[in-house]
């Protein structure tokens, strides 16, 4: 990842990285690059950290907020 500054997913989107939201219940999602820049621009959602961004998610098993979000590594 070099000295990259992934601050955003925009971030991770401009240097071709899914993002990967992963949950306390062991449920990793991948989110695309294409489609979560289109959806989050498309529903005005507050992006300034990813933070806040992981704050706007829920896991699809659970329902809970992710553990944590971060660009996944292919
Ligand atoms: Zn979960």
């Amino acid at each position: 990842m070099g000295n990259k500054r992934f601050e955003t997913i925009f971030d991770f989107a401009r240097h071709g990285y899914a993002t990967e939201v992963v949950c306390a219940c062991g449920h990793v999602g991948v989110l695309e690059p294409q489609g979560v820049v289109g959806r989050f621009m498309r529903e005005r959602w507050p992006t300034n950290s990813l933070a806040t961004t992981r704050d706007l998610l829920k896991c699809s098993s659970c329902g809970e907020r992710p553990e944590r979000i971060g660009p996944a590594m292919r």
